[in-house]
């Protein structure tokens, strides 16, 4: 694994992973700009999310919520009130910082003095204005976190589906916060993904549901290539908890920071649906919910065999993608030593991670019928459907793999003069890890390939 952030941060940049946002003008801070490769490697860990999370499920639901919400929505989820990190502001050097870590000793993040002010709270939404007229009530947030959308979309997706408990909803969309320190590259920024699921489920089941998610999740992070040793796990207690959560355990990741949070999974019982919910007081709510005075809709079930209405319980695993992604890399990125004494960088990604699967070299730029042929196996990959096949005219079959090496393409296929002399066209296949060379016919690779990516 990667052991320094610097590490990573060049890699990224000069392969066309990520980018910081808006740098041309000097850069802003808290954002970044996916490139090329970050792109489908972003694209490929969303991917595997939905297949685990929708379409190997038959319980859950997906759903795509608008980013901009009704200001209500935030009025009643409690983030108006308490979305909020203790900030501090340092006397002598004028910097301000998140304060969540300063429990006992208060000294300043930049120059360390301890002449600091006392913590105070700070609201992380982006308030934005809606509309033509500025006015007091032309205002609304952007989303903090996916989650809303789909609490406020509950009853529209159980109408619409006829679903019945147990069974979730899940989302994968931009979140805004403003973090008051945004660092340590994709860590903490100031707009990124998340990829939530939230799981309905009735009172008194919830406990069990809980257990199963956060081993469900940790093994989801476990088949994206990070190791055992490198994942812990946090229970969340006392003041440390959401004013939502009856409980909640975060996935650490061994970062190269250190150990941090990469997903929660918290038991938000019915606190969701339940400040959501018009007529609460039909509703025996266990959660402590603000008056609704603005809702149409019973976010409800009926019991059928209690026969009556009930507001199911929440567990929530919410995942960062932009986390996830660094997460991804730093556990792939090696250095090797090789036999000759020089070192190779590699990005050993999961083979349905990695931004491109194969790469087709030709040996000679410009012998027609050997450019002819890559081309047409490029053409017939690619139909397969598996990602980005990439052919690649550069006439430095070295220099390609080392290329592929670090931006962690699993295949390599070059195309020679021995290719189309002979009827039955052999075709060379070079691993990334091994770094072995087979030596199979043209007319078989899209089968070989099939059998390495789909199984
Ligand atoms: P932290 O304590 O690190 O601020 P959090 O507990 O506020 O995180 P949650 O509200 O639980 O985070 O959000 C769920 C997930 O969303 C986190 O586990 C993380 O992966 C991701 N996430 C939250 N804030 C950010 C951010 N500023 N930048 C990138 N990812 C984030």
């Amino acid at each position: 694994p990667a052991k320094t952030m610097d590490e990573l941060v060049s890699l990224c940049k000069r392969r066309g992973f990520i980018f910081q946002g808006s740098e041309i003008y000097g850069g802003m801070q808290g954002a970044y700009d996916y490139g090329p490769l970050g792109t489908e490697l972003k694209n490929n860990l969303k991917n595997a999310w939905w297949r685990a999370m929708v379409y190997e499920r038959d319980d859950v639901e997906g759903l795509d919520a608008a980013i901009i919400q009704n200001k209500h929505v935030y009025k009643y989820s409690g983030h108006e009130d308490t979305f909020t990190d203790p900030m501090v502001d340092c006397h002598e050097c004028k910097s301000r910082m998140r304060a969540d870590h300063m429990k006992d000793i208060k000294v300043c993040d930049n120059c360390g003095s301890d002449n600091v002010t006392e913590p105070r709270d700070f609201n992380l939404m982006f308030k934005t204005n809606v509309g033509p007229m500025v006015n007091e009530d032309s205002y609304t947030y952007l989303r903090p976190e996916t989650a809303q959308g789909i609490f406020t979309n509950f009853k529209n997706v159980v109408d619409s589906t006829s679903r019945a408990l147990p069974f979730g909803i899940a989302q994968i969309g931009k979140s805004f916060r403003n973090e008051i320190t945004p660092r340590n590259f994709i860590f903490r920024v100031r707009e990124f993904e998340q990829m939530e699921l939230e799981f309905f489920c009735k009172p008194g089941e919830d406990e069990k549901w809980h257990e199963f998610w956060v081993a469900a999740r940790k093994q989801w992070w476990l088949d994206q290539g990070l190791s055992e040793e490198n994942i812990q796990f946090e229970y969340v207690t006392g003041d440390d908890l959401a004013h939502y959560s009856k409980s909640t355990v975060d996935i650490l990741y061994k970062f190269p920071h250190g150990f941090e949070e990469l997903e929660g999974v918290a038991n938000r019982t019915d606190y969701d649906l339940g400040s959501h919910t018009k007529a609460q007081e039909e509703f025996d709510l266990s959660a402590k919910v603000k008056k609704n005075e603005h809702s149409t809709a019973k976010l409800a079930v009926r019991d059928l065999e209690a026969n009556k209405w009930e507001v199911p319980f929440c567990i929530e695993p919410s995942a960062g993608l932009d986390r996830g992604m660094l997460a991804v890399m730093t556990e792939a990125y090696t250095e090797e030593e090789l036999e000759n004494g020089s070192t190779r960088t590699v990005l050993k990604f999961k083979p349905h991670l990695a931004p491109i699967k194969v790469a087709i070299l030709p040996l000679k730029k410009n012998k027609p019928e050997i450019v002819a042929l890559a081309k047409e196996l490029k053409n017939k990959l690619q139909k397969l459907g598996l990602g980005r096949i990439l052919y690649e005219n550069t006439g430095n079959v070295g220099k390609g793999y080392r290329r592929h090496d670090e931006v962690g393409t699993p295949l390599c296929v070059t195309v020679d003069f021995d290719s189309i002399e002979k009827d039955d066209a052999p075709v060379t296949v070079r691993d990334r890890d091994t770094m072995e060379q087979i030596v199979i016919p043209a007319a078989e690779l899209p089968a070989y390939i099939i059998n390495y990516f789909v199984s």
